[in-house]
């Protein structure tokens, strides 16, 4: 079965890694990273400062290959949080 995306910032969400509601139940569209308590942790992130942050990603760490990175890129603007900037 494949695993749904973070709906933000497009990596994998597991359960382990699920944000949170402001009733702190579990939030299945978007990762803990990203939202937290309700809130995204960083509402001033727009799709261009993503796309960078994942090229330095990338860049940096090892776990992340340019492959994926652009993969990722690449579904951003599918993603829900991301979708009204192209409308
Ligand atoms: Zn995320």
């Amino acid at each position: 079965m494949e695993h749904p995306l973070c709906q933000s910032c497009g990596f994998v969400l597991l359960e382990e890694n699920k944000g949170t509601n402001r009733d702190q139940s579990i939030n299945g569209e978007y990762c803990i990273h990203c939202f937290q308590n309700g809130e995204f942790t960083d509402s001033s992130l727009s799709i261009h400062t993503m796309e960078v942050r994942l090229n330095d990603m990338a860049k940096i760490h090892n776990e992340l290959s340019m492959e994926e990175a652009q993969h990722i890129i690449h579904l951003l603007p599918s993603l829900k949080r991301w979708k009204m900037d192209f409308i």
